[in-house]
């Protein structure tokens, strides 16, 4: 989950009352606040009305920007689609999965805190490539690569996007790629 930091106002409305599902009174008290381990919150809560007693669960949800392409196609950025991009890369080298979700949750986090609506397809590709490039030498060469033999930045990235990417194993001198169909 990216990292986020709350503002007062959300910090505020993480408190607010709900209705109760017994009386719909929407004065509540909270008795008891728990983190889970997946992060999210559970609070047990106590109807000011009826006294009746309930759990509500509240999970960060987080908008992520659009990515924009180069044909202006807009879609939500997908820190799936990052990690799966990443993961590919860095097939049978020693790069734990831990590290691939560190390098993803930074991008993810990068994307949010530019505080944009949008970002440019090309630059999220340009900061997957630097990220490869702290990670793992060989890695970031199969990614750069791969990258070279498409016209441009944009279309690499949209393969990207679009999963059809396909590395070889390593020991292959040749990367080749499956057909795109954009
Ligand atoms: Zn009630």
């Amino acid at each position: 989950m990216p990292s986020l930091v709350l503002t007062p106002s959300r910090m505020a409305s993480s408190f607010q009352s709900m209705k109760c599902p017994f009386c719909g009174q929407t004065e509540d008290r909270v008795l008891d606040t728990r983190v889970q381990k997946d992060g999210s919150i559970r609070r047990r809560r106590e109807c000011l009305g009826c006294k009746a007693r309930y759990s509500t669960q509240e999970t960060l949800i987080v908008d992520y920007p659009f990515v924009v392409k180069k044909d202006g196609r807009r879609e939500p950025f997908s820190k799936e689609k990052i990690l799966s991009g990443l993961e590919k890369a860095c097939q049978k080298r020693p790069v734990s999965h831990a590290q691939i979700e560190a390098v993803a949750e930074r991008i993810a986090s990068w994307v949010i805190n530019r505080g944009e609506t949008e970002v440019p397809a090309r630059l999220v590709g340009k900061r997957v490539i630097a990220e490869l490039k702290a990670l793992d030498d060989v890695a970031y060469v199969r990614f750069a690569s791969v990258y070279r033999t498409f016209k441009d930045v944009q279309e690499f990235v949209d393969s990207l996007d679009d999963l059809e990417l396909d590395f070889v194993d390593s020991n292959s001198p040749q990367l080749t790629l499956k057909p795109l169909n954009p």
